[in-house]
């Protein structure tokens, strides 16, 4: 069973989220649990709280079809002591929001240098982060998402992934999303069916396909390899269908959230729709 869905909007309240996505036909969802543009946001009142449950409940998801997103604006891995305790105070913040909402994954971009540490340093900032925010919650897990390499941001290989991961003293509760966009503007070939076979494994060797908790859907703008990050519609980019009829094709994707953050929300119910029928059907007898 593979659950589709879409990154939808909270405007009005995050309760509103799961009326969002019923209304563009998604099994899945995604959302911010705050304005993801301000550091500082209002606590969720209980008010908030309950009618999202409700509508979660009435709408028939669950919390594994949901993969909440941080704000923008955190970098875990941030070389300054200040502004890298103001990201963790944040992010501590939004798990504790996913927590209040009875939810289990939070996801997010693991961080970037500046060109003022290195790679690995970075990366161990990252960990130590994760670990801190594991620490004050209970039932949450961190899901990193891969990057496409913009800039100095980390997260762009497989071995990065890995390597967090192993800086992480409760492994029970991390996992990683796989981006398509990014994975192919990293330097992934998922275009055809024997790239995408190796890319799959490579991830399952390096960083192991049990760490797997979501992947976002997204076609791109740019080539194999650009390092941008600029997404497209399903079909409209350098990835084209084919990727992701290997997704929707592949058993090792069931029961995750798939998540739609392509630029055009009034295609996101023909691309959920288009997306289930890149799934074969078992063949009819005549
Ligand atoms: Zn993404
Ligand atoms: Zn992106």
């Amino acid at each position: 069973m593979k659950y589709i869905g879409a990154h939808v909007s909270i405007a009005g309240g995050v309760e509103n989220a799961p009326l969002n996505a019923q209304a563009i036909g998604a099994t899945a969802f995604a959302l911010f649990t705050k304005n993801q543009r301000q550091w500082q946001a209002k606590p969720l009142t209980g008010q908030s709280i309950e009618a999202f449950r409700r509508n979660c409940a009435a709408c028939g998801y669950e919390p594994r079809q949901i993969l909440p997103h941080d704000s923008y604006l955190i970098n875990l891995g941030h070389p300054e002591s200040e502004p890298l305790a103001k990201s963790r105070d944040a992010f501590i913040d939004e798990f504790q929001r996913c927590e209040q909402l009875g939810l289990i994954y939070l996801n997010f971009h693991p961080g970037s240098h500046l060109g003022k540490i290195s790679e690995s340093q970075c990366l161990a900032r990252v960990a130590e982060s994760i670990n801190l925010a594991l620490d004050r919650t209970k039932g949450v897990t961190a899901v990193i998402e891969n990057t496409a390499g913009q800039g100095s941001n980390v997260g762009h290989r497989f071995e990065h992934l890995a390597e967090i991961i192993h800086g992480v003293e409760d492994r029970s509760r991390v996992g990683v999303c796989l981006d398509t966009c990014h994975s192919f503007t990293a330097g992934y070939d998922i275009l055809t069916e024997q790239g995408y076979a190796e890319t799959l494994a490579q991830f399952d060797r390096i960083v192991g396909l049990r760490y797997l908790k979501g992947m976002h859907l997204n076609d791109s703008l740019k080539g194999e390899g650009s390092h941008v990050d600029r997404h497209a519609s399903l079909g409209k980019g350098t990835l084209g269908l084919a990727p992701f009829g290997f997704i929707m094709n592949d058993p090792r994707l069931d029961g995750i959230p798939l998540i739609l953050e392509t630029p055009d929300d009034s295609l996101w119910p023909e691309e959920i729709k288009l997306l289930a029928g890149l799934a074969k059907k078992p063949r009819q007898r005549k």
